[in-house]
């Protein structure tokens, strides 16, 4: 199929976080590229690029992002290029950001400042959530060579591959020294890039994390995601099964299903279908010992989910179910689409249904116009439901996003409190639930970290748990629980 893609050059973005870009154009030369590489024979100026031999692929944010990192390291590797060992010494360094906070932000350009300090003559290509949002804000900083919006990060190898015949700086093109901009309408968007994520910590070596959805077709109020990740897709169940299938004859044990919106898998695809149905089909199709399930927001949380997951000793017991909050005033400012009590609902029959699982949510504080009284009812909630883990968020303001306009804005030390607040009954509840353990026995998979004593590994309802003496990586023991000792179960 032929493809028109023409770089943007950064002067000409207008940097509107929300604004869709429909159309691509170039100014002064045309820089007009016919399929999906950027080759000599277009009527473009600039000059040959040597061997490109080495990448570095340094990702920021949400299990989604390192899924689409390791997918662009997979396609970086099939083109030939080799993986550095850090960015100091590679030739193209890939920046994959995330944007869910202005601390993000910062953390981005921290690192694209570090890297050309370090690395001057590296070609810094920056893609992800921020590279949509605010391309123009990137490209303006000393060393990015391109930016890459969400919209085209599916073809990023391309940018940074050599190929036989010639291949343009993309830095180049156009005839400017500058750096160039790649960013189209994220709505119009329909590639899914899934790759199993293995190598970012101890974790993910023993229990690849795979993206099967990616996008969200809700609108709450404080988000930026859906504008920079478009809407709501699923890989295919054939798909599912065949990255499940070879994640297995890899010899992984546990497999933990991540995406944007995960519990919508399957309600684009046709004929349409649903996570429960994928949940199934993983199952009978696919020989994986263990499925862990990442956040799934409460609405999806049906009962059908509920018993399949309480019925499979296939699947870990483990529910992360997104709240937010537990005022019903702060819920609907942020278009969320339940209230305080179908949350508690979900909550309460999770828990009936799995009386040992593991049960977290993410909660934020300091949303504008949250009052005392809003906080104290989402404390309140928490302290009620039987959570055993806590994700605290201080709302942070994204440029363009609804809840941006609102001038009840909470004062940064107030919502610090309400933070603190929060993680202390947090931090309490999970010594209760993991005190709750002492004396059984648990089963857990061995992972990777082993310090002198103790090897780590993580129970089937997601606790920490040393065990002593050292264990091989990657395998399912069963460990009698002898104390609780600093955040993690002590076993043998
Ligand atoms: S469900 Fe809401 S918070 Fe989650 S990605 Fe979609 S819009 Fe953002």
């Amino acid at each position: 199929m032929q493809k028109l893609r023409i770089a943007l050059h950064c002067s000409e973005l207008v940097p509107q976080p929300l604004l869709r870009w429909h159309h691509y154009r170039t100014p002064g030369s045309a820089a007009q590229v016919s399929g999906p590489f950027l080759r000599s024979d277009a009527a473009i100026s600039g000059q040959y690029n040597e061997q490109v031999a080495t990448y570095h692929v340094e990702n920021f944010g949400c299990r989604a992002t390192q899924a689409d990192g390791a997918a662009i390291e997979r396609q970086l590797r099939e083109r030939g290029l080799e993986r550095a060992g850090a960015a100091s010494n590679a030739e193209v360094v890939v920046l994959n950001t995330c944007t869910v906070t202005a601390s993000a932000d910062q953390d981005a350009r921290a690192a694209i400042r570090r890297i050309h300090r370090e690395n001057p003559e590296a070609r810094i290509l920056v893609t992800g959530c921020y590279a949509q949002r605010a391309p123009a804000e990137l490209s303006g900083l000393p060393g990015v060579s391109l930016v890459v919006g969400n919209s085209h990060k599916h073809d990023l190898a391309d940018y940074a591959s050599p190929l036989p015949g010639g291949f343009v700086p993309v830095g180049h093109i156009g005839g400017t020294p500058d750096s160039q901009v790649i960013v189209g309408d994220i709505f119009a968007h329909t590639e899914l890039m899934a790759a199993p994520v293995f190598d970012s910590d101890s974790f993910q070596k023993t229990r690849p994390n795979l993206k099967v959805q990616d996008g969200c077709n809700n609108r709450c109020s404080f988000c930026i995601i859906p504008y920079v990740r478009g809407k709501s897709r699923s890989l295919k169940l054939e798909q599912v099964v065949r990255e499940v299938d070879a994640l297995v004859a890899n010899g992984y044990r546990e497999v933990v299903l991540s995406g944007i919106n995960l519990g919508r898998w399957g309600r684009e695809l046709s004929p349409r279908t649903n996570f429960a149905a994928m949940l199934r089909a993983i199952l009978a199709d696919t020989a994986v010992e263990k499925i862990r399930i990442s956040s799934v927001e409460p609405t999806d949380w049906t009962n059908e989910v509920i018993e399949l997951v309480a019925s499979s000793p296939r699947i870990a017991k483990h529910a992360h179910v997104p709240m937010q909050s537990g005022s019903d005033k702060v819920l609907r400012g942020m278009h969320r689409k339940y209230r305080p009590w179908h949350y508690a609902d979900r909550i309460a029959r999770i828990r009936r249904a799995m009386p040992d699982a593991s049960i977290g949510a993410d909660v934020m504080v300091g949303f504008p116009g949250e009052s005392d009284g809003d906080f104290e009812q989402t404390r309140a909630l928490i302290e009620r439901l039987p959570f055993t883990y806590l994700h605290v968020f201080t709302y942070s303001s994204r440029p363009g996003t609804p809840s941006a306009q609102i001038p009840e804005q909470v004062p940064v030390q107030v919502a610090r409190e309400r933070n603190r607040v929060l993680r202390e009954l947090a931090a309490q509840k999970k010594r209760e639930f993991m005190q709750s353990f002492v004396g059984r026995e648990m089963q857990a998979i061995t992972l990777t970290r082993f310090d002198g004593e103790f090897t780590e590994a993580l129970t089937d309802n997601y606790l920490k748990l040393r065990l002593r003496g050292r264990h091989a990586a990657n395998q399912w023991m069963r460990g009698a629980i002898q104390a609780l000792d600093n955040n993690a179960l002590i076993g043998r």
